[in-house]
């Protein structure tokens, strides 16, 4: 019976060779990578996820809902954000100086 082997990209950081299984995923500093054991050394090391191109293209697109903003205070449409903890966005009146908050919204597909 073959088994099918996959390498991570440059293969083994032990013995180089590209045969792999894989391991689970691991995030590190907010990057998915993937877990390989080398099925040469037993060498278990990590290498960068590469994203599908639909993922990139989809998260490229990313949008929010951004309706037109109004003052609660005055309904000035002059109401700059002037921090964004997301998804909550903080503005500040440029009329009256009123502070309030918008919440981003993820646009349905
Ligand atoms: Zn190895
Ligand atoms: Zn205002």
């Amino acid at each position: 019976m073959l088994r099918r082997l996959e390498g991570g990209p440059g293969g083994c950081p032990n013995c180089g060779c590209e045969a792999a299984v894989r391991r689970g995923r691991v995030v590190r500093f907010g990057q998915k990578r993937q877990r390989w054991e080398c099925d040469s050394c037993g060498r278990i090391y990590t290498a960068p996820v590469e994203e599908p191109e639909v993922i990139r293209i989809a998260k490229e697109c990313y949008a929010v809902d951004y309706p037109i903003l109004r003052c609660p205070q005055c309904e000035s449409r002059r109401v700059p954000a002037y921090s964004t903890d997301r998804p909550i966005r903080y503005h500040r009146c440029a009329e009256c100086g009123y502070r309030f908050k918008s919440i981003e919204k993820e646009v349905p597909a």
